[in-house]
């Protein structure tokens, strides 16, 4: 067996610890923006291209470094441009991608963790249970990874991923330590430069790291928020009997407060005959006076054995218009992807489904 030490994976490290690795080996630190260049500007990933780079240094970073993304394992696109992926993370765990293309900007959906240990009753990645957290490299790599596959041109204005949400499996404020090391490198220039509006965290609402997220990044903020009630809400979103939707609202104007012009995102899934009534709506505006908000609608996406429904456009319609006549702002986010199984945990779940199928196939065959 080889006793070489491992590599380090440079998409592991910020702009800060790329400069202490650089002054571990003996370099100026300045050699971390030129390798980051490389890696985030150019989506080059072999150190012999590195021209800048002195040949030692190119053969020292070969010896002690890598740069490695994940593994596309299924790459499906829709009819209507959405494009998703299903990325192998290690040799039993993948996680979802999911981009969306739209005439102003593209969406990259991207997950932070393989699976959930949140149980929300209406999600399908809860019902593959929490596997675990990932690492810094296999958070900013999906975005790495997309830009590469989507093609990523030389002028960043020409990027196809204008934004990024952290929407796909997983609760990303339960792994905050690499989620926020890997916005730091979507925010850095000398990584993705993005504007940090053009990055949302979605949260089922942890309250202390909505605090601490604020204190490091205010990137924009997204909530799932489902239901206008603890009763209903202690339900469909299970942590919320931890944090009521009380404390998760003086938390979200924390976390705006001082800009008068952002506001948090409010995610509602419309579950018909469950939270999508005219009293639910009313409720509704009633606990979001004075908190600076935009309401996100989002049809109910069915997976398999769910015993829930999607709600009727009308049903959906009659809210959105109660919303907006009170002007809480109000949108009703397009189902996109459909024929693919674009929601989140969807694909996965498929994937791990149909093995459990084969191994249950495998079982009844070896049968005697
Ligand atoms: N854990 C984070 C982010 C992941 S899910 C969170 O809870 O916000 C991103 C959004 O999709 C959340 O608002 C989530 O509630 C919603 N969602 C999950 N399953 C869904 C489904 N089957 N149909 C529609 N939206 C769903």
């Amino acid at each position: 067996m080889s006793d070489a030490p491992l590599k380090t994976n440079l998409l592991d490290l910020n702009k800060q610890d790329m400069e202490a690795f650089f002054t571990q080996l003996g370099e100026k630190a300045f050699r971390a923006s030129q390798v980051m260049k490389w890696i985030y500007h150019h989506g080059v990933d072999d150190f012999d291209a590195m021209l800048n780079l002195s040949k030692s240094l190119r053969t020292s970073l070969k010896e002690s470094a890598e740069i490695r993304l994940p593994e596309v394992v299924v790459d499906q696109p829709s009819q209507d441009g959405t494009r998703k992926w299903l990325l192998r993370v290690d040799s039993v765990n993948s996680v979802e991608m999911v981009f969306i293309p739209e005439t102003d900007r593209g969406t990259l959906c991207i997950s932070s963790q393989v699976g959930c240990s949140l149980n929300c009753t209406f999600c399908s990645t809860a019902q593959q249970g929490f596997n675990r957290n990932l690492g810094v490299a296999e958070i900013i790599g999906q975005v790495v990874l997309a830009n590469r596959l989507l093609g990523l041109p030389e002028n960043p204005a020409k990027r196809k991923i204008t934004n990024v949400v952290f929407m796909g499996m997983g609760e990303p404020l339960l792994n905050f330590d690499p989620v926020v090391k890997a916005i730091d490198l979507m925010l850095d220039d000398m990584a993705f430069g993005m504007s940090k509006r053009r990055v949302t965290l979605s949260t089922s609402g942890v309250v202390p790291a909505i605090d601490r997220l604020r204190e490091v990044h205010d990137v924009s903020l997204a909530v799932s928020l489902h239901a206008p009630d603890d009763k209903l809400r202690d339900e469909l979103v299970p942590i919320n009997q931890k944090y009521p939707i009380a404390e998760l609202l003086e938390a979200c104007k924390r976390y705006v407060e001082g800009h008068p012009r952002r506001r948090v995102t409010f995610e509602y899934v419309m579950l018909e005959g469950i939270n999508d009534t005219p009293a639910h709506a009313r409720a509704l505006l009633k606990i979001l006076r004075g908190v600076p908000a935009k309401m996100n609608l989002i049809p109910f996406n069915p997976f398999p054995n769910t015993s829930y429904q999607c709600s009727s456009q009308e049903r959906i319609d009659r809210f959105r218009d109660i919303l907006m006549k009170a002007n809480l702002i109000t949108v009703t986010r397009k189902t996109r992807g459909d024929d693919i199984d674009a929601a989140c945990g969807q694909l996965a779940g498929k994937i791990t489904d149909r093995t459990r199928r084969s191994e249950r196939a495998a079982a009844v065959i070896q049968m005697p």
